[in-house]
């Protein structure tokens, strides 16, 4: 949520032009046009952030369950034809096909020529992050626009990124951040400990913990139990 919210900052300092539209005596200012790639936590709340600022957002994701969530944060969904639905049943994104990544970079492309800003969110827990941003990409995007690549830390959504590092190719400022919740310490530790205390209380009762392995969220985080790994 964080790095979401942040990634949008990132974009707007390094813009050279604003985000909302403004009528002004000096004319008519367009809005920014964003492409938010990925549409989980980070993604939804960098489309959130972005239409609060005023910019005009498209956004992608290889699951379709989150084109409503997506749209009702008023951005446009942007689609692939004939695309299977990719998500597992825990609710995460499959690993995609060299082929469907072949698709998904041509598509991306021509919405990449249009976008003033570019902010990258997609993974698939425990791969390398999908490689959705050519420099191909990046040399058709206009001198001027931003990529913040979140996925920076597991080898990049964009082909160019640099972990921890902001690089400037093709006139494009590709900003490749690698702890954003760090920049917001307060509300960063006010979640984190309150999700701590919700799941210390979920497998807990006055007697000490419950080990209820019928319950998923104990089972699915206990990691050794009886000298055994369980995960
Ligand atoms: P998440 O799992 O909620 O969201 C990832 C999204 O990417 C999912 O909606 C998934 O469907 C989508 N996705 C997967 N493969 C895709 C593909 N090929 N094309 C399009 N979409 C695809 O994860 P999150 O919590 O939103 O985190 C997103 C990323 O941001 C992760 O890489 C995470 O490590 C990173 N992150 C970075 C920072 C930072 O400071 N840089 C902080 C927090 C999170």
């Amino acid at each position: 949520t964080i790095a979401g919210y942040k990634a949008v900052l990132l974009a707007a300092d390094a813009l050279p032009k604003f985000l909302p539209m403004l009528t002004t005596a000096a004319g008519t200012i367009r809005p920014a046009q964003a492409l938010i790639l990925g549409a989980g936590v980070a993604g939804l709340q960098a489309i959130a952030t972005s239409r609060r600022m005023g910019a005009v957002v498209e956004a992608f994701d290889v699951r379709s369950a989150v084109k409503e969530q997506i749209k009702s944060l008023g951005a446009t969904f942007v689609e692939i034809p004939n695309q299977e639905n990719l998500e597992d049943k825990g609710g995460y994104a499959k690993q995609v096909s060299a082929e469907t990544l072949a698709k998904q970079q041509q598509l991306l492309h021509e919405r990449a020529k249009l976008a003033d800003y570019i902010i990258s969110t997609a993974q698939v827990p425990g791969k390398p992050a999908p490689r959705l941003i050519t420099k191909e990409m990046v040399a058709d995007m206009k001198p001027g626009s931003v990529i913040v690549d979140l996925a920076a830390e597991s080898g990049g959504n964009c082909e160019l990124t640099k972990a921890g590092q902001t690089v400037c190719v093709h006139g494009v400022t590709i900003i490749g951040p690698t702890n954003l919740p760090a920049r917001m310490p307060l509300d960063a530790s006010r979640m984190f400990a309150r999700n701590l205390a919700t799941f210390i209380l979920e497998i807990t009762n006055e007697k000490g913990f419950t080990m209820d392995w019928k319950n998923e969220i104990f089972a699915g985080t206990c990691v050794t139990h009886d000298g055994e790994i369980t995960r």
